[in-house]
């Protein structure tokens, strides 16, 4: 009999996991077991009473680089092209991006140019910034803050803006927490091998091999920023759904998983509550925290180690708007933990993606909520109402975009828990795991967004090369 690969968790890196174990030349059988009645994880798209598409969860896919690249592919493998809609580089979408700093927009400065140019909120021409970075030295700590590193190379308003900012739109993160060498890699990889960030900008990390499409070849010729698919991002998990029972996997749902035994053989008992299913092999998809709760005592070092990975709450308010213009046209605007402690920042989606704006059209908005404004309140087990989350939302929209009307639709959901924390260390917890798995010879393999990278290209990446470990073919780098 061959060998049966159980995958935890029916989020995105779940599906890419059974995706690639489905495709190989003698496929294991592959149950993906997802706890929820539907599949996508934090990949959710809703519709409007007039056909509008209102993103839950993330909005758009980076199309660059190698990781890029073999997302465009896996949307071409099932038959999604035609149900792309790019962002191209000459967009307003891809070209503008503000931060909202003492009660105004500023568009960040782009191209040479913008660097030698004075940019507020920045005090001073971003070119002096570079110049720091390049003459800064190498730092000597396996690991560093976000915050410190970009203080160090960068000076603090760089630090205290921007990069402050940037951990809160990627992360809904504290800087001052978050690990440079997990949440930035190719920041603080740029500084090991080439001494400074805009130097390994430059001389770039070495060619790696990419793959080719038609979808690839446009993307790169068209300088896409990113992309969506015309129904929303969801589509991309129903196809993977509708490819993989294709394919003969077993995709179940509804059924969480409440517990793993090790057997006597060496393979896994899994516990659906009324039912188990044996395993030769799982790969874990859900978050490191809830796996941790699920592991036999045999392996308590390892979840210790996974309990420690934590994750916050981001509240997502969608609102749309009648006969309303913004006054910039961008991707949206973020904004500093010193601005405002609970408003991330405002991504216009209908200027990335007009397509979804339904008939008529409105002008749709995601205000994203989080940050210590919003742990306080968890913390403090207030009553975290919609009407709370409303409320902040539309009163960011008025002073920060204008828009003083109240909108015509408005969705309000918070999201428990829904993006992890890669904090200082962050890498150790890794190393500890994965030293844990291969001295015991765990037949388990680690995938999602726990571990290394949470945007969506990312978390494909960790199925395919949880996949790849499993069948036993090396992941191409
Ligand atoms: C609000 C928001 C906006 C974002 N925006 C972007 C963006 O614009 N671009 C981008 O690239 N990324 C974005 N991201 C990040 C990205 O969407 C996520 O990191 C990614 O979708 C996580 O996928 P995953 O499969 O690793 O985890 P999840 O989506 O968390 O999937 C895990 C699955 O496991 C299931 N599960 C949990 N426990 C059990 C159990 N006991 N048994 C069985 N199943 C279980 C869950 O129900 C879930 O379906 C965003 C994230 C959020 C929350």
């Amino acid at each position: 009999m061959g060998r049966t690969v159980v995958v935890l968790g029916g989020g995105i890196s779940g599906l890419a996991a059974s995706y690639h174990l489905s495709r190989a030349p003698c496929p294991p059988k592959v149950v993906l077991v997802e706890g929820s009645e539907r599949l996508g994880g934090w990949i959710r798209s809703v519709r409007g009473p007039d056909g509008a598409v209102f993103e839950l969860g993330p909005r758009g896919i980076r199309p660059a680089g190698v990781l890029g690249a073999r997302t465009l592919l896996m949307v071409s493998e099932l038959g999604l092209d035609s149900e792309v809609l790019p962002v191209r580089g000459d967009h307003a979408a891809a070209q503008n991006r503000f931060l909202y700093v003492g009660g105004a927009l500023h568009a960040l400065p782009s191209g040479i140019r913008g660097l030698l140019r004075p940019s507020p909120p920045f005090s001073k021409p971003l070119f002096w910034a570079g110049l720091k970075e390049l003459t800064t030295p190498r730092g000597k700590d396996p690991d560093e803050t976000v915050h410190s590193f970009a203080q160090r190379r960068l000076g603090p308003e760089v630090a205290s803006l921007a990069m402050d900012s940037l951990c809160r739109g990627v992360f809904a993160g504290n800087s001052r927490e978050l690990s440079i060498r997990s949440c930035f890699p190719s920041l603080f990889q740029a500084e090991q091998t080439h001494r400074s960030i805009l130097l390994g900008l430059l001389l770039g990390a070495g060619r790696v091999p990419q793959p080719d499409s038609a979808l690839i070849r446009q993307a790169r010729a068209e300088r896409w920023s990113q992309w969506s698919l015309r129904g929303g991002l969801e589509t991309l998990p129903q196809a993977l759904n509708t490819h993989l029972t294709s394919r003969g996997v077993s995709v179940l749902r509804g059924q969480p998983v409440c517990g793993l035994s090790l057997q006597a053989e060496g393979c896994w008992k899994v516990s659906l509550g009324d039912s188990n299913l044996e395993a030769d092999h799982i790969i874990s998809a859900i978050p490191a925290s809830v796996l941790s709760k699920l592991l036999p005592a045999e392996a308590a070092p390892l979840a210790h180690a996974l309990s420690t990975i934590t994750a916050v709450s981001v509240a997502v308010v969608n609102l749309q708007y009648r006969g309303a213009r913004l006054p910039v046209q961008g991707f949206g605007h973020l904004v500093p933990s010193s601005e405002d402690p609970g408003i991330l920042g405002i991504v216009y989606d209908s200027v990335a993606f007009p397509e979804q704006d339904g008939s008529p059209p409105g002008l749709r908005l995601t205000v994203m909520l989080g940050g210590s404004w919003l742990r306080t309140l968890e913390a403090r087990g207030s009553v975290l109402s919609q009407e709370l989350f409303q409320k902040e939302a539309e009163k960011a929209a008025a002073t920060q975009l204008g828009l003083k009307e109240p909108p015509s639709h408005c969705l309000v959901h918070l999201h428990k828990n829904c993006i992890p924390q890669y904090t200082l260390g962050h890498w150790q917890k890794l190393e500890s795991a994965t030293q844990f798995l291969a001295a015991q010879k765990l037949p388990l393999t680690l995938a999602g967004a726990s571990y290394e990278g949470v945007a969506v290209n990312d978390c494909i990446e960790s199925g395919r090369q949880a996949a790849a470990r499993v069948l036993g073919t090396e992941p191409k780098s």
